[in-house]
């Protein structure tokens, strides 16, 4: 059983997340060598790539894709930049990209424009003749980075022990790293995404009397509160403090224990962001994604996953007014892309996903180019046991909900 205390880690990608935070709603391509004076720690490229204006790089990338044809497939998540987005043979979530590049058999390279979690589940899903590369090795997840897999193997021994034989199903979200899916896989537990949490705690509460969410304690929470499981029986897991700050009677009493982790992006948004929306627009509509707070959660009219957000706005009458709490990158894609409505962020200054943020098209050049020259870089790989596990997590989730 662990006792020591350990020192607060504070993952880089979360330190660094205010980096590209503007006033001006402008996140505008810049050559990749202004952005590194942001002074972020992003992965170097070779020089000649530092300086490129925004138009060659366009160019180059577009001759490269060409070239490379129907071996290559591109993905690009929702909350991707434009500039990345617009060269991207898919656009969803994380899930549905991996799902839609394995089912592409004559791609033999996928490169994913989106964190490191997204490729992992990628190289999960695909074939053995497919390999994925993830264009800026440093593009990765603050919420994934919060559960480190020691401190998580660590919460699992001891909780294991507490509980002897009494039954608790781990649940992991998409966004955690292929080890944490993987003691999922190997413990009778699952994986779920922002869409199906519901149905997925219903699933793992018909085989447990438990759950153990990782990473998001905010989606689990707002999915506690869903299944009408009372607050105080779900307590914050501190991976910091020892038994994570809680007696063994807690822990027993507990149903729902959380990961201590959050989405840097979503915990931006506040009540009073909702109020001001409220009050300059009466008639609005408050949409926002289950890795808000609870209380934002509370105060909106509608919460849902990324792909739940677009569709409501999409199909929402003209004349309709949205305030969106979620990345700015795509709530920024749906105003463009629905002119007769009036949509913004709930946020007024405007904060990318700073880890999605790293994809600068420097790096998808960089990255095709050196296809072109018969190179493989950033390949992101799953060893076989953990991918075995991790795999068997994902497929309960794709098969029994
Ligand atoms: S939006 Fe939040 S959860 Fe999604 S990749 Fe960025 S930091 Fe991770």
């Amino acid at each position: 059983m662990a006792t020591k205390q350990k020192l607060p880690f504070i993952p880089l990608t979360e330190s660094q997340q205010s980096a590209f935070c503007r006033t001006d709603e402008n996140l505008l391509v810049k050559p990749l060598a202004e952005e590194f004076s942001a002074v972020v720690s992003w992965q170097d490229i070779p020089e000649k790539y530092h300086h490129m204006p925004g138009e060659e790089l366009s160019t180059r990338i577009s001759l490269a894709r060409q070239e490379l044809g129907e071996k290559l497939v591109i993905l690009g998540h929702h909350y991707q930049r434009d500039e990345i987005v617009q060269f991207a043979d898919f656009r969803g979530d994380s899930l549905k990209l991996s799902q839609q590049a394995a089912g592409q058999e004559k791609a033999e390279f996928i490169v994913f424009c989106g964190v490191h979690f997204m490729a992992e589940t990628a190289d999960i899903l695909s074939a053995s003749h497919q390999q994925v590369i993830l264009p800026n090795i440093t593009a990765g997840c603050s919420m994934a980075d919060m559960a480190r897999t020691d401190d998580v193997l660590d919460c699992w021994d001891d909780i294991q022990q507490i509980l002897g034989d009494e039954k608790i199903i781990p649940i992991t979200y998409m966004n955690s790293t292929a080890a944490i899916k993987s003691l999922c896989g190997k413990n009778n537990g699952i994986v779920c995404t922002s869409s199906n949490a519901k149905a997925v705690f219903e699933w793992a509460f018909e085989r447990g009397n438990k759950v153990i969410f990782f990473p998001d304690q905010h989606l689990g929470r707002n999915t506690g509160l869903k299944l009408n499981i009372p607050i105080d029986q779900m307590l914050v897991w501190n991976p910091f403090k020892p038994m994570g700050g809680h007696d063994d009677e807690k822990i027993r009493d507990a149903r729902v224990i959380l990961w201590q982790g959050h989405c840097s992006v979503h915990t931006r948004f506040n009540v009073r962001q909702i109020e001001k929306a409220r009050s300059e627009h009466p008639d609005i509509n408050i949409i926002v994604h289950p890795e808000c707070t609870m209380d934002v959660v509370e105060a909106s009219d509608l919460d849902g996953s990324t792909e739940f957000i677009i569709d409501k706005i999409n199909n929402a009458p003209p004349g309709s007014k949205w305030a969106v709490g979620t990345e700015i990158s795509l709530v920024n894609r749906l105003s463009q892309e629905n002119p007769d409505k009036l949509i913004f962020c709930l946020d007024s200054i405007v904060c990318p996903c700073s880890t999605m943020y790293r994809t600068h098209p420097a790096y998808l050049l960089w990255s095709l180019e050196k296809l072109l020259e018969g190179e493989v870089i950033n390949q992101i790989t799953v060893d076989e046991e953990t991918a075995k596990y991790a795999k068997l997590a994902l497929d309960r989730m794709l098969h029994e909900i």
